[in-house]
């Protein structure tokens, strides 16, 4: 997967895609206030004991956001190559949280969202990985908030909406 250095102005995708059960939005994401968090690449730069409390905030984030789906998944490369065998069991490891497909988005203080792979779960928990400590504040702020329920608050009023087929 892409490796970007925490805080780093997060690009991978211009747009920003929401997918709701009933329809998406997209819109134009700003690189300046969008941080990257957790796009480890092949190393992970700082662990240390894992943050229970940051775990049960990103599983939430897990359940509750649908963010930049892409056709397949990814898998880890701190750990290696993945067997064919895993390949094959790919959705369930995905719904599992041992593979990733999407983002999650976490907003921070002075306007900031932070952009994370949903392989964050995996490198905090088989990897011990420690974002930013303002990552982790946030993450748990706004799951403690209840706003992470409602997707579509990620977006800004000016933002295109498509009902599903
Ligand atoms: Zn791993």
């Amino acid at each position: 997967m892409t490796h970007i250095e925490d805080l780093a102005p997060y690009g991978c995708f211009e747009k920003t895609v929401l997918y709701l059960p009933d329809r998406y939005i997209s819109f134009r994401h700003d690189p300046a206030r969008t941080l990257a968090v957790g796009w480890l690449g092949d190393d992970c730069p700082h662990s240390g004991p894992v943050d229970g409390g940051l775990l049960d905030a990103v599983r939430e984030l897990m359940r509750h956001q649908s963010i930049a789906l892409t056709r397949g998944f990814h898998t880890c490369e701190i750990c290696g190559p993945v067997a064919w065998a895993d390949m094959q069991e790919g959705e369930a490891k995905v719904l599992a949280g041992e593979f990733g497909n999407g983002e999650l988005r976490v907003p921070g203080e002075g306007g900031v969202v932070y952009a994370a792979p949903v392989m964050l779960w995996h490198y905090l928990s088989a990897h011990g990985y420690r974002p930013p400590s303002a990552f982790t504040a946030a993450a748990k702020e706004f799951v403690s908030s209840g706003r992470h329920r409602d997707m579509a608050l990620l977006a800004p009023p000016d933002a295109v909406v498509q009902l599903h087929g």
